[in-house]
């Protein structure tokens, strides 16, 4: 099994065949096919492209990434490969062409070895809204792996694949990642390209890696990031050199008063942040509790801004353009309805009808204006305190892993993204790391927060936490 990069260079260096790889992961794809997490394997394509890799590398013309293995949630697009969102609604379809992040990938070389179940449409938080079927946790088969990317964190939590791509909405990578033990990021809002992304809601959607080392995860950003004339929201901005970590000098860390006294937050959990905080003083580095008094306006803020800019996105799913129609239909108004009532699932049609209400003419000031505006005042505040701080400190969830069919009640699965969808909704750079191991013998996982497009500083202040704490 090779978890990381490092140890698939190693096994090349020491004579195994890029094709050998791939071979010894399709073999760990099948010893967990129990686990749902794949919804196809590219096994055909990845061989092509493993024996291509290896005659580059002959020839000494290998990319950055040759010989990394890569599985892609089911809502990033690869050219002539099925891609469904885990949705009945796009049953059949296949991709005219490649999302941005993964032509950049293929260019350095990487395989992409196939496509992994998640949340319907990416909305959840246990992956147990696919089409599909749920994905079990690959630590323990009774519990959930976090969602909405929960195929991407088993696959590489198990080491089906070197590293995976997910998408963060909400925290769909940081949340699996610490139910899995993997690291997982979430960059800075328009640092990665979203062109290929299946959108749920574009102003807080970003795709990042999930990885069993932080180098990984570094090399991947620096691999996927930067300006793109496909997609106008992402940025111009240079992309730095982020897997040469350096340690960092005096740190000042934030942590949210909030985020500590939370009731619903577990006690152990609790007690690692404070525990992290006493070897981060230890180490002459400033750590400062800072009032964040929105702690219970973000979910609902979410809710408002994300069902909305849902219900707006999926409306081209109309059983015309893409995927699944309804055989029954006569006409247009009804084919719509019924393709609509038909593909999509439960939870997705909660979503587009919150959404369509929140974008209604009676309500719109009600609820879309003003989570505009509270999404603004957190914006500022947020700010604010990274003017004066380096970095901010939050548990990634208030517990570990759940076990599957536990949470029923809607709202009870929304409060899950709590400490998560700060970092969409502001648009900062967070990544889970995992730091945590519970008594129930489930990991769990500490995020940080940084500046807006400071992921080398992220990174360099994981790094040292990492060495410092051990993961
Ligand atoms: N769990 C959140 C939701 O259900 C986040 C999803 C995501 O980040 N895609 O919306």
């Amino acid at each position: 099994m090779y978890k990381t990069f490092a140890e698939v260079k190693s096994a090349l260096a020491s004579g195994t065949s890029v094709l050998e790889l791939v071979e010894a992961y399709l073999q760990q794809i099948k010893q967990h096919e129990h686990l749902n997490a794949f919804l196809e394997v590219f096994e055909e394509s990845a061989k092509t492209q493993a024996l291509l890799v290896q005659e580059k590398m002959n020839t000494g013309q290998a990319g950055r990434l040759a010989g990394m293995v890569i599985g892609l949630k089911d809502n990033i697009c690869y050219k002539g490969h099925k891609v469904s969102a885990s949705s009945k609604i796009l049953q059949g379809f296949e991709s005219l062409y490649s999302a941005t992040v993964v032509e950049r990938l293929l260019q350095e070389d990487a395989i992409i070895i196939g496509r992994l179940n998640c949340d319907e449409f990416a909305m959840g938080s246990s992956n147990e809204n696919s089409a599909f079927g749920p994905v079990k946790n690959n630590l323990n088969d009774q519990y959930v792996p976090g969602g909405s990317s929960g195929g991407s964190a088993v696959a590489v939590s198990a080491g089906m694949c070197t590293a995976s791509l997910g998408s963060d909405t909400g925290g769909s990578i940081r949340q699996p990642a610490s139910f899995t033990g993997t690291f997982g990021l979430k960059p800075t809002y328009g640092r990665i390209s979203r062109y290929g992304l299946i959108a749920y809601a574009s102003s807080f959607d970003q795709i990042g890696p999930f990885t069993n080392s932080l180098e990984d995860a570094a090399l991947l950003l620096e691999v996927m990031a930067g300006n793109d004339a496909y997609d106008s929201t992402v940025s111009s901005k240079p992309v730095d050199v982020y897997h040469a970590f350096q340690s960092p000098e005096k740190l000042r860390v934030a942590v949210i008063k909030e985020t500590l006294t939370h009731e619903g937050v577990d006690k152990e959990i609790k007690q690692r942040m404070l525990d992290i905080i006493e070897s981060v003083k230890m180490d002459g580095h400033e750590v400062e509790e800072v009032s964040f008094p929105f702690l219970e306006y973000m979910v609902p803020t979410y809710y408002v801004l994300t069902t909305a800019e849902a219900s707006s996105n999926l409306s081209r799913f109309d059983g015309v353009h893409f995927g699944y129609r309804s055989k029954e239909a006569i006409g247009v108004e009804d084919t719509y309805k019924r393709s609509r009532s038909e593909g999509f699932g439960d939870e997705v049609q909660r979503r587009i009808m919150a959404g369509t209400f929140v974008l209604s003419n009676e309500y719109y000031d009600a609820y879309y204006t003003k989570g505009q505006k509270v999404r603004r005042v957190l914006k500022d505040r947020t700010e604010e305190i990274l003017a004066n701080f380096d970095v901010l400190l939050m548990p990634t969830t208030p517990s570990t892993a759940f076990e599957l069919n536990a949470v029923k009640d809607p709202i009870q699965m929304y409060l899950q993204d709590i400490f998560t969808v700060h970092a969409n909704l502001t648009g900062n750079p967070a990544i889970s790391l995992p730091l945590g191991v519970h008594s129930n013998g489930l990991p769990f996982g500490i995020q940080l927060m940084g500046k807006n497009f400071g992921e080398k500083q992220l990174f360099d202040i994981s790094s040292y936490l990492i060495k410092r704490l051990g993961a």
